[in-house]
This record gives C-alpha cells, structure tokens and sequence, in this order.
C-alpha cells in the first residue's frame, strides 16, 4: 500500500494516491512526459519539481511584459508520432518559424547554414581552396588508413580536413564545452554530428550533402506562440486534471532497501513529505540521484559521479526601446575574444515575446559555476553583453531600459574522453534497482533535445505500463 505522509506543523496536506503511483522526480520535459502518459493510462503520479515552475531547461520565463526561453528552443523531430504528439498537446497552438540564422567569424556575419557562394566571397577563395583540399586529402588518406578517433578534435579533421576544423569546430565547440576539442568524447560527435552543426553546415554549403533531413540544417520549426515552455504547462494542466504536480518541492533523499526504492523524502518551504511508490522515475541530474540514495552506494560509484561534469549556462536578457533589432533567429558567436556564445530575439520567433514597440535581445554565456561569468554581479553582466551588443552594431546603451538574467546549473552534459567508463559503472550500479527507470538530458546524461526527452519519458511510461500488465497476466 501507499502512503503520503508529511511532517509539518502545518496542516495535513492530502494527495490522492492508490497502489500504482508512480513517482517522478523532475517537472522537465522527460518527466512531464512520462507523468502524462502514466496519467493518461490511468495510473496515479506525483511529480516533484524544485523549481517554481515546471519546464526546467524548456521553460518562459516571464519578465513583465516579455517572454524569453532559456536560449530560444525550436521543435525539430524526425518522429512523426512525437510531432503529433507535441502538436496534440499544443492543441494544435502553434507557430511555423522559417529560420534564418548567421555566424559572426573574423568581423564578418556569414548566413548559417553557409550558402557556397557567401561562404566563398567571405572566406576567400585561397582559404575556400585550402579548405577543400584538406578535405580531400583526409578522404583519401582515410581510404589507406582507417581514422583513429578519440576525440573531437580527430573525428572533425579525419571527416572535414584540418581547416575546416579551425575556422568552424574549434573556437565555438571550447565556447560551448569549456574544454579543448582534443579531451572532447569523439563519442559524442559522431553520435550527434548535428549537435556540432558548423562543420556540418560548411560541408553541405560546398560539398552538398545528398538532400537528407539534417535537423540543424532544417528551414522550418515548430514554436508555441507563448515560448516553448508552453508545451511543459500543458502538460502539467493535463497531469493536474486527476494527480499532482508539486513544485517548488525538491527532493533530498531517496530511500532503498533490498534493490528496490521504497519511499523519497522532499522539502519545500512549508512540508517536508515522505512519499512511498511503486514506480520511480528520475529525470534529475544523475549525479543528484545516485548522491541522494539512502543507504550510499559503494565508493567507486561515488568517485564515478564526482567525475561527470556538466556545463553551465548565465542567459543576459536586455530590454530594448526599439521595435527590432535584427531579423534573425540565432546568431553564433564562436570568437573567442567575445565572452558572449549565442544571441537570439524573441519577437523573431513568435510576435507575442514583446510588446509592440519593444523587443529582447536574449544572450547565452556558456560557463563553469567557479567561472568569472557565473560570480559576476548582474550590472557587470548586463554591461558586458550591452558592450559587446554595440560592438556587433546592433544597439545603443540608450536602447536599453530593463534586463533579466537567469543562471541555470547543468544545462550541458560535458563529454570528456573517458566519460563513458565512469558512466556506464553508474548505469550498471543503478540497473540493479528494480522499480527506478532514468529519463531525460541531465537524468541520463544524454544530449538529448527536446523531442528525445520527450521520447525518453514515454518510453519509461510504457516500459511500467506494459511491465504491470504483465505482473496482472502473471497473476490470472
Ligand atoms: C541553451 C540551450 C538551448 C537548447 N535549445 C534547444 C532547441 O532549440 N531545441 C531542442 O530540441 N532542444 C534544445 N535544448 C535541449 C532541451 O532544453 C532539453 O533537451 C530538454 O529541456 C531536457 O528536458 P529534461 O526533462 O530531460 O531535463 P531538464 O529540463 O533538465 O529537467 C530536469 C528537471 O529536474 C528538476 N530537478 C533537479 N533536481 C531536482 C530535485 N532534487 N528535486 C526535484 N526536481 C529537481 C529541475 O529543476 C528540472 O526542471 C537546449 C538546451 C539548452 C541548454
């Protein structure tokens, strides 16, 4: 039987519960998913999400009369279930968005994904000629000797030549990672070349890649009209039509006994609770999970989690007196000399971002929590991104009338060579629990995008569901 107990001194606080709940920790989009299909199915659930809103890394911000994503998110999927799927839950609300996006290299803005005529007159043709032929000779030395890849850094020259590496990989890759491309998982690129879309994009401007569906490549995406973090709000009104979603509610213990978790303990500001469950889901940070178990694992998967990093994020959103200020869905900034990696305006995405006369400019910093960036007050930040925003000749200071800044821990599983032996030991470790399934991008420690958290909490949900149809057919 289950139970749901708190102790408090304030009032009881009652949640349905019934012998098939299924407990999930994180109100992203991996456990929202997973939560709705469990509740779709008509089982019970309880969602529990540290943050005061749910949506996690796909969350809106709301700032007044703005609206800005944690660096703006687009809905791209292959799967065309999981787009009928996020269109349903949208109830069909939705924005088709035509990207347009540049890169700002050596003082020039290029169109990304590179057009070949654009990206020969900005480049030059020496370098354009250097680059192919690096190109070729990586093809043809690959035909005599088979690539060594460990990391980055050799799968991008062993696949696009060694200049290409330079002027496209390198600089934003370390932006993103914080790392050399050398200590860089190869691993990880060549899984998810998409992920690391600049090469890709040069390739395809002078190579043509043979017309498939590269989803960084991709003209058109799907947008919420209210931000992307619409698709977590419908899925937490959904869950909240027969079960719970409780925010602002972290979970600080998880209790095991005999490989099977018996009961979580989470805190907010009024109650401490004390939740037993049948099924667990996790789509928190793996690290905070497997610290978080009671009694503690062994040692070894102690120092295995303790050497999983992940990536920060700061997100400098700058509200501006002017109606527009670019026409553009993203713009890269690898340069190294500018701290700043990406900027995107709202109103590019969806007219109702801003107010009329208005716009945002929403800036990402990628970042360690130790990092300069992290620690500086937020005047400094919004003085560095005005900074660097006039520089790309994009605003005044007098534009500037209001700002926000949002720091989000664990926005990037980092990909170091020889991640995945330590990963794969805390994946074992935690595949000795019967009733506890992982899901998501920081649950997983995964690249995933939206589309695969989404497919990754449905996929938990009807491994449960179908597991306890098989428990009843067992019992007939
Ligand atoms: C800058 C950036 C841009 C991106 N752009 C795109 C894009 O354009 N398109 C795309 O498809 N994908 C994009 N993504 C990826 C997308 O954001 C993720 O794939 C998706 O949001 C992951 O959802 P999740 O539920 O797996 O994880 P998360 O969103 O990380 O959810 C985990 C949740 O667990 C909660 N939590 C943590 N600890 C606890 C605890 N102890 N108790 C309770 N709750 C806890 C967190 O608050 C969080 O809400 C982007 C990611 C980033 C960082």
């Amino acid at each position: 039987m289950n139970s749901f107990t708190h102790n408090s001194t304030h009032p009881q606080h009652t949640l349905p519960f019934s012998d098939n709940t299924s407990v999930i920790l994180g109100g992203g989009l991996a456990g929202l998913s997973a939560g709705f299909s469990l509740a779709d199915a008509g089982r019970s659930v309880t969602v529990f999400e540290s943050d005061k809103e749910v949506g996690g890394l796909s969350k809106t911000i709301r700032h007044g009369n703005f609206k800005f994503d944690l660096g703006g998110h687009r809905f791209f999927t292959r799967n065309e279930e999981t787009e009928r799927f996020v269109k349903n839950i949208l109830r069909n609300d939705y924005l088709t968005v035509h990207r347009k996006s540049k890169i700002y290299l050596q003082k020039k803005f290029f169109d990304y994904p590179l057009k070949p005529a654009n990206a020969l007159l900005g480049l030059g043709v020496s370098t354009t000629i250097r680059a192919i032929s690096d190109y070729g000779k990586e093809k043809i030395k690959n035909l005599f000797i088979s690539p060594q890849n460990i990391s980055l850094e050799d799968w991008v020259i062993s696949h696009f030549g060694r200049t290409l590496f330079t002027l496209y990989f390198k600089e934003y890759s370390e932006k993103v990672w914080g790392i050399s491309c050398k200590n860089i998982s190869e691993e990880w690129v060549s899984r998810r070349i998409e992920g690391l879309s600049l090469g890709v994009a040069i390739k395809n401007a002078l190579f043509k890649l043979n017309g498939r569906r590269v989803p960084t490549l991709v003209d058109e995406f799907i947008y919420p009209p209210m931000g992307i973090g619409q698709i977590s709000d419908r899925f937490k009104e959904e869950i909240e039509k027969r079960n719970t979603v409780l925010t602002n509610t972290r979970v600080s213990e998880i209790k095991h006994r005999n490989a099977v978790i018996t009961n979580i303990i989470a805190k907010n500001c009024d109650n401490t609770y004390d939740l037993k469950g049948n099924e667990f889901i996790s789509s928190i940070p793996i690290t905070h999970l497997v610290s978080m178990l009671n009694p503690s694992p062994p040692i070894d998967i102690l120092t295995a989690v303790s050497k999983l990093k992940y990536r920060d994020l700061v997100i400098v959103t700058i509200m501006l007196n002017r109606e527009r200020v670019t026409d553009l869905t993203w713009l890269y900034l690898p340069e190294q000399s500018m701290p700043l990696g990406r900027i995107h305006e709202p109103k590019n995405w969806s007219p109702y971002m801003a107010p009329e006369g208005k716009t945002h400019i929403v800036a990402e910093y990628f970042c360690f929590k130790e990092d300069r960036i992290w620690n500086s007050s937020d005047e400094e930040l919004v003085s560095m991104t005005v900074k660097q925003l006039e520089q790309l000749g994009f605003i005044k200071k007098n534009d500037v009338f209001d700002y926000c800044i949002v720091r989000v821990p664990k926005a990037y599983p980092v990909f170091e060579v020889g991640y995945n032996e330590q990963y794969s030991k805390i994946l074992q470790y935690l595949e000795n629990f019967k009733n506890l399934h992982i899901a998501g991008r920081t649950g997983m420690f995964k690249y995933y995008n939206i589309d695969h958290a989404i497919e990754s909490g449905r996929e938990v949900a009807e491994k449960i569901i179908q597991n306890s149809k098989l428990k009843i057919t067992n019992q007939l």
